[in-house]
């Protein structure tokens, strides 16, 4: 995904701000006002549903069945996020411009609690392949995280999803203390499943002989460095950037001179690039679930990382 769609997506609503003040203007809460919580994206809204149960509501910005890359916000967006008692956001680049909605909307009586669910997740932990600012591909083992270039993609990691719910458990927990045990007991059932989620991978990978692979986006990269695969090269930061014909050449030399016949495309794109590269290297292409589409049910975290292990098993057995 892009940073930069939300970027464009921010100026209109600053634009727009002053407007939203005078339009949203509502009645004081009622006492047994149920918490409204507004996730960005899907693996956040996944996340927050299991924790909220039947005592709140969750609603999210990117409709399930918008591609995250297609996704720019719109002025209603923009009045959820103000409206919300609490909104959920990923950080790391991606969604931070729910601060700046919120902050540029508050009121006297109003201000939406903002959850940072990547805040407990290390992420510095580096990994042999990183995309490159440019969005063209890199073989350097620097990351480029903790940067403004940050890859925002720490869901695709189960220990890491651990870590985001126990964040966004807090948040509603401190949102909402008359319903914290609720949440409690929510987030411990929901975390047992996570952890089988983990244990699997963590078994099922033990018996991997040179996971090495290329992929198309870096939405692998933190998987891969908990579980020990090795991430050569990502064809490109985004499935937009198009490949030089000298990019497309240096990546098949580097398959070609490292064995690497593995390269994992985006469960949604069409990636013609990453087939011509495949067919020169002799690479089999396998799909990959990044979870940025899908349908809400509450184990789609569990249903799309147990077919994307299934797809690891198959590349690399
Ligand atoms: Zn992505």
């Amino acid at each position: 995904m892009k940073g930069s769609i939300f970027g464009i997506a921010l100026i209109v609503v600053v634009a727009f701000g002053g407007l939203f003040v005078i339009q949203q203007r509502r009645a004081a809460r009622a006492p047994d006002h149920r918490l409204h919580v507004v996730t960005t994206i899907l693996p956040l809204y996944v996340f927050t549903k299991n924790i909220a149960g039947n005592v709140a509501d969750v609603s999210n910005l990117v409709p399930p069945g918008t591609e995250l890359h297609d996704y720019a916000m719109s002025p209603s967006d923009a009045a959820a996020i103000v409206e919300a008692d609490v909104v959920v956001k990923n950080g790391y680049g991606l969604d931070d411009f729910v601060d700046t909605v919120v902050a540029n909307n508050s009121r006297a009586n109003h201000t939406a609690k903002i959850v940072d669910a990547g805040s407990l997740v290390d992420s510095t932990k580096p990994g042999l392949g990183a995309s490159s600012p440019d969005g063209s591909f890199s073989v350097s083992p620097e990351k480029s995280l903790g940067t403004k270039h940050a890859n925002p993609h720490i869901w695709v990691n189960p220990a890491y999803a651990v870590h985001m719910v126990e964040s966004i458990r807090n948040g509603l927990m401190q949102a909402d203390p008359k319903n914290a045990s609720s949440y409690a007991v929510n987030t411990e059932n929901y975390l047992e499943r996570l952890l089988a989620v983990d244990a699997k991978f963590r078994v099922a990978t033990r018996n991997f002989k040179d996971p090495i692979y290329v992929a198309e986006e870096p939405s692998m990269t933190y998987l891969a460095s908990e579980y020990g695969l090795i991430e050569a090269a990502v064809v490109s930061g985004s499935p937009e950037a198009s490949l030089s014909p000298r990019d497309m050449s240096e990546i098949i030399k580097l398959m070609k001179e490292n064995r690497i016949t593995v390269i994992f495309k985006n469960r949604t794109s069409a990636a013609p690039s990453v087939a011509s590269i495949a067919k020169d290297a002799k690479a089999k292409v396998y799909d990959f679930d990044a979870f940025e589409s899908g349908d809400t049910g509450v184990d789609l975290y569990e249903r799309v990382m147990e077919k994307n292990l299934e797809t690891l098993i198959r590349a690399f057995k």
